[in-house]
């Protein structure tokens, strides 16, 4: 049913990837992707969020330095304005058309749409650029980068922790983002200990975690003592997450009705940010995002 034309396709993904250009029509572009926040434009981690905003707020604002006579209008700049002229294209934010990996490895392009499974990886240092400490509650467990996830997610876990304490749900973050260096730790470890055949039936190999993309966080309820188990799915805090975490841009990753597609036994815990409107239709739909994916950039 989505079948932009090549052209839009194109103009879409160059405007996605000209991050920095500077026409008003990229912008639109940008805040419509992008539609939270978008004062907080800053690459780097906000360690100190604050230091930030007072950056932000000391530095002056360029106004036009038109000295006219003519009164200023707010709302209509007059000049410059393709944006208004533009003719009514769909969303642009329907995903481009892209091949969700080359050679194993994943197509980084695809933003938080990216696929990372047991057969695609991440680029082996592959760290994402905007990651940002999601604030939320944590188990005691979770610290340093561990609690950190892209910035559009942390903002969505946020949303969705809100959402769920006013509906009287506890959940508590167990662990975040996760680096490429702590799963070779990790992995090693596990062939140290069951030696690599077996190490491979339950953990995936370096680059091949979601957790890596800065988009994937395990949450637990104190019904479950925060482990992660499959129990959790019977818990009201369980069926809590599986019924609405899809409205805060969130989907539960590896279901039952899955585990032969994906490899991953059921993962009541795992959540995967794709954004609102996609986890929205891969609730509905109830498909592996493998499958979902496939079917948006066919
Ligand atoms: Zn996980």
């Amino acid at each position: 049913m989505r079948k932009p034309s090549m052209l839009m396709v194109c103009c879409a993904l160059t405007l996605t990837l000209v991050g920095c250009t500077t026409s008003d029509q990229s912008k639109t572009e940008e805040a419509e992707n992008k539609p939270a926040e978008t004062e907080q434009q800053t690459e780097t981690p906000a360690e100190t969020p604050t230091d930030k905003e007072d950056e932000q707020a000391e530095q002056p604002t360029p106004e036009t330095e038109e000295p006219t006579a003519e009164e200023p209008s707010e709302d209509q700049p007059e000049e410059e304005v393709p944006v208004a002229e533009a003719p009514p294209v769909e969303e642009p934010t329907e995903a481009p058309s892209e091949p969700l990996e080359q050679n194993g490895t994943a197509n980084l392009k695809l933003d938080t749409l990216v696929l990372v499974n047991k057969q695609i990886a991440l680029p082996a240092g592959y760290k994402p650029a905007d990651l940002v400490t999601a604030n939320i509650d944590f188990v005691e467990s979770a610290t340093g980068e561990r609690k950190m996830l892209r910035k559009e997610a942390a903002q969505a876990i946020e949303k969705l922790m809100t959402g769920a304490k006013a509906a009287d749900i506890e959940l508590k973050g167990t662990s975040a983002f996760r680096s490429y260096d702590y799963q070779v730790q990790l992995f090693n470890n596990y062939v140290a200990r069951d030696g690599k055949e077996q190490a491979m039936k339950y953990s995936a190999p370096p680059g091949h975690s979601e957790h890596q993309t800065g988009l994937a966080i395990d949450v637990s309820s104190a019904s479950v003592g925060y482990q992660l188990t499959q129990s959790l799915e019977q818990t009201k805090e369980g069926k809590w997450l599986a019924d609405n975490a899809h409205t805060y841009g969130f989907i539960v990753r590896y279901q039952r009705a899955y585990e032969a597609e994906t490899g991953y036994m059921y993962e009541p815990w795992h959540l995967r940010y794709i954004g609102v409107e996609h986890a929205t239709d891969v609730h509905k739909a109830n498909v592996p995002l493998e499958h979902y994916l496939e079917q948006l950039m066919d």
